[in-house]
């Protein structure tokens, strides 16, 4: 799949390219449409065929356009019966196909946007990837420090009933996401990362850029949030980033941040001993701050040091190493998510996610999910042009295909003709005259990664799928538009209030 997938998808709109000829007993023209959904329109839905093994009969595909059937209409548009036994297997492959394809036009609408580069592209995403690790490098120093001049007086992470004194104050010590805040609205797909902090850059006092994830409601729209190191800085930047040009099409309208949403605790129930969460929260700690390049921790303890403190104080170094993994690495411990920043996991979960009182009758439990996260870790390898021997394959491929040797020490390159004296010549010959053709190649390379990234991403975003319905002429609507809100099957995973749900891809068994 990797290497072979062709970007320019087929047209499946075309029903001549997926009606395969069939016999005349099962032509159209002799048939009745009656038991058929789509009677009102027939020549729309392009067809397949498939001949069954014992050669009596055939099954009938459905295109890939339009709307997904579901088994009933599957088996309604069949001309002649299938045995049950192999029509369950016929309709998953389909569903398969369907969903695979839905993908791939997902893919190819919307690969060359910078929000799905910067996710999915191995170089730039790594880029990406190295400022954040630089960030937390930076936030890390900060953390430790504020531990040592007791910045973090009064946290308690605990559910106590008492009502915080400010977001970012104690005793949940959690963000802000209107403090020396700037919010940037409807930033269109066109419009990069770099584009916007190649202009922030310039701000005095500017400390971090935060992008929300696409809006799918709002054409891939992506909102951003602008940082600031002080009150007057933020003002300040309010107004000289007020119709800065971006790109352009694109100017800055900048207002200042009044999200009312982030105010929520939530609360796990309590579990038995404090040990399990201490060690488990420590362990994660450590692989999150390798992954990110840090590599010693002076908030960590040791187990013997652990047993020796006093409740209290135990306590306290959980809380420790709780509030790390939410501020250094984004990332809730009892969610068991993590995010691009401190914002985003504010906006996710709330400002702070409390636990019960340690009860010794209650049940341990620990979510599966953070020793897999544990476990899992590295596998994500570091992506380099150089040692990619795919590329190298497709760039020697490259080479071959354009030299044409003509006679003993004559070599002509058969993109200019230019005649060289050896082989070695058109090679270098071809990186510096022909640097599109070559770049070509590496882009075809690098979307071939995108694809597999994009496939394997288990919170991908994609479309939903829109199900075929007898009463809706599915082939007339925009293809692959959100379905209407009055569509019961149909759930927005960018509505707020369902902020806590991952996005998956569509699980059509119920239907
Ligand atoms: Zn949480
Ligand atoms: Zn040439």
């Amino acid at each position: 799949m990797q290497d072979e997938f062709n970007p320019s998808l087929p047209d499946f709109n075309n029903p001549t390219q997926l009606v395969k000829k069939h016999s005349r007993s099962r032509s159209p023209e002799r048939r009745p449409y009656t038991r058929n959904p789509y009677s009102d329109n027939p020549l729309k839905i392009p067809k397949n065929f498939i001949k069954l093994q014992d050669g009596k009969g055939s099954v009938l595909i459905p295109s890939l356009a339009g709307g997904l059937l579901s088994f009933k209409q599957f088996m309604e548009m069949q001309h002649s019966p299938i045995p049950l036994s192999e029509a369950q297997g016929f309709y998953n492959d389909y569903k398969l196909k369907f969903e695979q394809k839905h993908l791939e036009i997902f893919f190819a609408e919307h690969k060359n946007e910078p929000w799905f580069i910067e996710k999915y592209d191995p170089i730039v995403s790594q880029k990406w990837q190295e400022e954040r690790n630089l960030n937390a490098k930076m936030m890390q120093r900060i953390f430790i420090e504020n531990v040592k001049n007791s910045k973090f007086q009064g946290l308690k992470l605990q559910d106590t009933g008492i009502a915080p004194d400010g977001l970012s104050g104690a005793p949940y010590f959690g963000f802000d996401p209107n403090s020396l805040t700037l919010f940037l609205k409807a930033i269109p797909t066109n419009v990069s990362r770099w584009e916007i902090l190649d202009v922030l850059k310039n701000c005095l006092g500017f400390l971090s850029l935060s992008m929300s994830e696409p809006l799918k409601s709002q054409n891939f729209a992506r909102f951003a949030w602008v940082l600031f190191d002080s009150e007057a800085h933020c003002l300040e930047g309010l107004q000289t980033l007020c119709g800065k040009q971006v790109t352009q099409d694109f100017r800055l309208s900048p207002i200042l941040s009044r999200t009312s949403s982030s105010k929520n605790i939530k609360s796990q129930p309590p579990t038995d001993t404090i040990e399990n969460d201490l060690k488990l929260s420590g362990q994660l700690i450590t692989t999150l701050d390798r992954e990110k390049g840090i590599y010693e921790n002076p908030l960590l303890i040791t187990p013997e040091q652990f047993s020796e403190l006093p409740l209290i104080e135990k306590e306290l170094q959980l809380d420790y190493q709780l509030l790390y993994l939410r501020k250094i690495h984004s990332f809730c411990y009892y969610c068991v998510e993590e995010y691009d920043d401190e914002r985003m996991l504010t906006a996710k979960c709330g400002i702070a996610h409390v636990r019960g009182k340690y009860d010794i009758n209650a049940k341990t439990f620990t979510d599966p999910r953070i020793e897999t996260r544990i476990l899992n870790s590295g596998s994500f390898k570091n992506y380099d042009k150089d040692t990619d021997e795919i590329l190298s394959k497709k760039l020697k491929e490259f080479e071959d295909r354009y030299t044409v040797q003509e006679e003993e020490n004559k070599f002509r390159c058969d993109l200019c003709k230019k005649l060289f004296r050896g082989s070695e010549f058109i090679k270098k010959h071809l990186a510096v005259r022909h640097v599109d053709e070559v770049n070509g190649v590496v882009k075809e390379r690098m979307e071939n990664i995108m694809l597999e990234r994009y496939l394997n991403d288990p919170c991908k975003i994609t479309n939903p799928v829109i199900l075929a319905n007898d009463t809706m002429k599915f082939s007339e609507r925009r293809k692959w538009e959100p379905r209407k809100m009055n569509n019961e099957s149909y759930e927005d995973l960018d509505d707020p209030a369902r902020r806590n749900a991952r996005r998956k891809i569509v699980d059509y068994s119920d239907i």
